[in-house]
């Protein structure tokens, strides 16, 4: 991990680890056995039951507590002011506000409705219905926005079958609206699943693309096979906390190897998203491809909701493609966490002002 001690930081983030007080206070929703996903953060979910199948009813039945999953309305309001940051908001509507602020500025987007890791039907069914709704939304309003998303988030973990057909009609709908779907990429765990459910999918829709992350040692030859199917790659330093065995773990080697592989996705892939807001690389690209004559319009730039907006405003300025991920929803726990590891300020920022409340 880069910037700060990553057991100091998961000694201070596990649910665990807080006062009881604070995690057991959640009430655990009637017939909902998994992570909690408000089903209100979208309007209009529907036929949630549609996607249940017995074995997982199940299973949520066997589930025994829900601590470690959900967060207290304690917890949530004390950190929630610190996430908004990074998250714009905990409705589709507070979404498609940011989405707008942002098209605004010529840049475009992509909604990632917050959620990984769920373990039953109900709640992988309400992510689709959100899903839906914003690819409906995004074409009903005309914005300038795709979508991202976890394959755990669709049930990956529950069963391939079914979290195969969720991407099947979450990528049919985004078609319709002649829109893209982007499956983003987790921790190391998953990579090979991630992989290979792409490469099966693909074989149907071709309107989805996949994430590489530099640090990880197999990123290099699973971007050239990426390039031979003609699959759109974007291109991330990666976020978890992996081992040595499998990712690079010095910053100097692994912006060596983003730029290996965007020079190679530069040059052959189809449309790559450059996703980063380190200044060397953002440099770097914008020098390569002037050198190698690569015209703008042939890749983007990515970047998060509320990191280097600056920096974001002035790329599109300068004519490159600029798309901001915009997440949003009540399951922003995890994706908040991520962004506090990348930056010692921030924690720093959230525990100096959480001990002065
Ligand atoms: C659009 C997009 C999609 C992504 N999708 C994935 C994915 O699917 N899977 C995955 O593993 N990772 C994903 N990531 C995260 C990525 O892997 C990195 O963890 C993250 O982008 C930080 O790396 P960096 O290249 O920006 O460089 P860093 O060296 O981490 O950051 C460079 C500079 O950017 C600023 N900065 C970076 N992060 C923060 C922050 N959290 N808060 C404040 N300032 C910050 C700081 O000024 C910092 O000095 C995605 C990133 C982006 C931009």
């Amino acid at each position: 991990m880069r910037g700060i001690s990553a057991s100091a930081l998961d000694e201070w983030f596990l649910l665990e680890k807080l006062p009881a007080s604070i995690v057991e206070g959640t009430p655990r929703p009637a017939a909902l056995g998994g992570v909690v996903h408000d089903e209100h953060q979208c309007r209009g979910v529907e036929a949630l039951h549609a996607f249940e199948s017995p074995r997982q009813q199940s299973s949520a039945a066997a589930r025994p507590s829900l601590a470690k999953e959900a967060m207290s309305p304690l917890l949530n309001q004390l950190l929630f002011p610190f996430a908004r940051r990074f998250v714009a908001g905990r409705t589709i509507d507070e979404a498609v506000a940011a989405v707008c602020r942002l098209n605004a500025t010529g840049i475009s987007t992509t909604l990632d409705v917050l959620g990984e890791n769920v373990s039953d039907c109900r709640a992988a069914g309400a992510a689709v219905a959100c899903y839906l709704e914003a690819l409906d939304r995004i074409q009903k309003e005309g914005l300038h926005s795709n979508v991202s998303l976890k394959l755990t988030q669709m049930g990956l973990d529950i069963d391939r079958d079914y979290c195969f057909a969720n991407l099947s009609r979450i990528c049919e709908r985004a078609a319709a609206g002649n829109n893209y779907v982007r499956i983003d990429m987790e921790g190391s765990a998953y990579t090979e699943k991630t992989l290979n459910f792409y490469y099966n999918l693909f074989g149907k829709h071709q309107n989805v693309g996949i994430v590489i992350q530099a640090y990880l040692h197999r990123s290099g030859q699973d971007v050239r096979r990426l390039i031979e199917l003609g699959a759109r790659v974007r291109l991330c330093k990666g976020a978890y906390n992996e081992p040595s065995s499998l990712a690079l773990q010095a910053m100097p080697a692994i912006r060596q190897n983003f730029m290996n592989l965007a020079a190679l996705l530069l040059q052959k892939g189809n449309y790559p998203a450059i996703a980063t807001h380190d200044d060397v690389l953002i440099s770097w690209t914008k020098e390569y491809t002037a050198q190698q004559q690569i015209a703008q319009e042939r890749f983007e730039f990515q970047m998060l909701y509320g990191v280097r907006a600056a920096t974001q405003r002035q790329l599109a300025a300068q004519g490159y493609r600029m798309r901001v991920y915009v997440p949003f929803g009540t399951h922003w726990l995890p994706y908040f966490y991520r962004r506090l590891r990348e930056r010692k300020e921030n924690v720093a920022f959230v525990l100096r002002n959480l001990f002065r409340k």
